[in-house]
């Protein structure tokens, strides 16, 4: 099923209402329909709490690229930028609240209508909602780990320590994309890193995964393990552009589960979704949120 909902030329305010009622009544009929929903959320769950989306509707990088894995471990200098940036972004990440999607998705799950919860954000928002059963895909932003012994350090630490040794950052600002890094332009200084690891000195990273780096294989055997659990899957505010998040849809296409995708804009998926509703997440998650069964 293929629906189509009013769309404006330009993503106008007064064009919203109708399209968003219309992708929620079909998104209620069609949560009705099915059992234990698989729900995978991305960056655009996260934008009504002040995280910004770094793809726009078009699924292109609005600003760069994120560092990758490889260069983080290889190259001091784009590790201190990331961090620099990470310290500019951080205040806020720490200080973002948890919207109406969020809480519509638990109230869904306390009714028992959902497998466990697979976001791509790595902002910790569904955790801090209630959600009880959340895989965190591409890890959590607000804890660090060492790369040599795993020892987990909070975030707000590293920033503390970061703080004390650079008071001059301590009043900038910035946007900041989903997983805390800002868009600093300016030179950044060398020794801009945290601390070695405290127990064994190794090199610490956000407990994120970067570009170029696996998801931990556990964690994919949990995500299976849910998919094996569900009757249907529900994309929410993804543009399924990371392969990790697509190759779920896929997965669940290959096992005939129904697909419903609920997101602004193009997404890789659409050709294989069975309801793709290109509407604001939170608006209709709000709608639905205490009135299904
Ligand atoms: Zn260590």
């Amino acid at each position: 099923m293929k629906v189509d909902v009013p769309v404006s030329d330009a993503a106008d305010v007064v064009a919203t209402a109708p399209r968003e009622a219309a992708a929620a009544a079909t998104l209620r009929t069609w949560l009705d329909a099915h059992g234990r929903v698989l729900v995978l959320t991305g960056a655009g769950i996260s934008t009504a709490s002040g995280i910004p989306d770094y793809r726009g509707p078009d699924g292109l990088w609005k600003h760069r690229a994120p560092i990758t894995y490889q260069a983080f471990m290889r190259d001091p200098a784009m590790r201190a930028r990331y961090w620099a940036r990470s310290f500019v972004g951080w205040p806020i990440v720490a200080r973002a609240q948890p919207n109406r999607a969020h809480a519509a998705l638990v109230a869904l799950e306390a009714r028992g209508r959902l497998a466990p919860l697979i976001t791509q954000n790595v902002d910790g928002l569904h955790t801090r909602a209630g959600q009880r059963s959340v895989i965190d895909l591409h890890g959590r932003i607000d804890q660090v780990t060492c790369t040599a012994c795993a020892t987990r350090v909070p975030r707000a630490e590293i920033q503390r320590q970061l703080a004390a040794e650079h008071p001059e950052w301590t009043s900038l600002t910035a946007a900041t994309a989903p997983d805390g890094d800002a868009d600093v332009e300016r030179v950044v200084i060398e020794d801009f890193t945290p601390p070695p690891c405290p127990h064994c000195g190794g090199l610490l990273k956000p407990d994120v995964v970067f570009f170029g780096e696996n998801v931990p294989r556990e964690r994919v055997l949990d995500t299976q393990a849910a998919l094996a659990a569900a009757d249907a899957m529900l994309v929410v505010g993804s543009s399924l552009m990371v392969y990790s998040g697509f190759r779920f849809a896929r997965m669940a296409r290959e096992r005939d589960l129904p697909l419903a995708i609920l997101t602004r804009g193009v997404t890789r998926a659409d050709a294989i979704a069975t309801v793709k509703l290109d509407a604001d997440c939170e608006a209709v998650l709000a709608a639905i949120g205490s009135g299904v069964g």
